[in-house]
């Protein structure tokens, strides 16, 4: 994928989906940021990628807005502009049938997962409109679409996302800025600790390859969506299911 001098930052970047689509979108010539909350994570990346062309980073908590526009005023001032935005930071929370549902964690996932990729959007697109140019990637999920049992809160999180992504993308559909999501059923990656083992399983049993999905595989749409090759598609949604997604 050509990405040579794209400024792409990558949120939830310091590992997982994000670190794989960050370090295919270096081979591919980027410059990369990764905004994470994990300040440990990114400084130990930083370090074993020392002279390494192209990385850089730094500690953001995508729920709080003023340190999203903090970041994204430092990338720029750092690398000139924000060619992509990939909303990737996210994470799934308990799986408990929605009356026992802690009602302050069911509101940290909609907060983490869907209004942090509201924060990161109204941070960075209008710079991108101005240039004329600019790609959006939010990393949904297949619960997002089906409604996964046990998952209240990240399902209806990640069906915001899908919307968001659909209104943002007419919105910007005539300023050279493409918004698209996609949607991994169960990727192999640390957030599946948060799954209890039957509920993996089950993802595993309904997937046609019966398998999970590698990191990499998401990574390689997302680099190809944050392209100017991606050039007819905005507010579209791109499945990762193995099969299984029907719709
Ligand atoms: P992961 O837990 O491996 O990594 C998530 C990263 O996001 C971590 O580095 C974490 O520190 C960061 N993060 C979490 N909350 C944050 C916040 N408030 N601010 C900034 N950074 C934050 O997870 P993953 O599996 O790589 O998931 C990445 C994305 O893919 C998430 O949005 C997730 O919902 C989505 N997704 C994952 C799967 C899967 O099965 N792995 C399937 C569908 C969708």
């Amino acid at each position: 994928m050509d990405l040579e001098n794209r400024v792409v930052v990558v949120t939830g970047g310091a590992r997982g989906i994000g670190l794989a689509v960050a370090r295919r979108c270096l081979a591919s010539g980027a410059t990369v940021d990764l905004w994470d909350r994990d300040a440990a994570a990114i400084t130990a990346l930083l370090r074993a990628q020392d002279g390494a062309r192209g990385l850089t980073g730094r500690v953001v908590d995508v729920t709080d807005l003023a340190a999203v526009e903090r970041a994204a005023d430092d990338t720029r001032a750092q690398h000139g502009r924000i060619d992509v935005l990939v909303n990737n930071a996210g994470f799934a929370g308990s799986t408990v049938p929605l009356e026992r549902y802690d009602p302050e964690e069911w509101r940290r996932i909609v907060e983490v997962n869907l209004i942090g990729v509201f924060h990161c959007c109204r941070a960075v697109v209008g710079d991108m409109k101005a240039h004329g140019y600019g790609r959006v990637v939010n990393v949904a999920s297949l619960a997002g679409k089906e409604g996964t049992p046990n998952a209240s809160a990240y399902s209806a999180a990640k069906a915001g996302v899908i919307a968001l992504t659909k209104s943002l993308g007419k919105e910007l559909a005539r300023t050279g800025v493409l918004v698209n999501c996609i949607a991994p059923a169960a990727v192999d990656t640390e957030i599946l600790a948060q799954m209890s083992d039957q509920h993996v399983a089950t993802m595993i049993a309904k997937s046609p390859m019966q398998r999970l999905g590698r990191v990499e595989e998401v990574a390689a749409l997302v680099a190809w969506l944050a392209s100017a090759e991606c050039s007819f598609n905005t507010g579209a949604v791109f499945d990762l299911s193995g099969g299984r997604a029907t719709y």
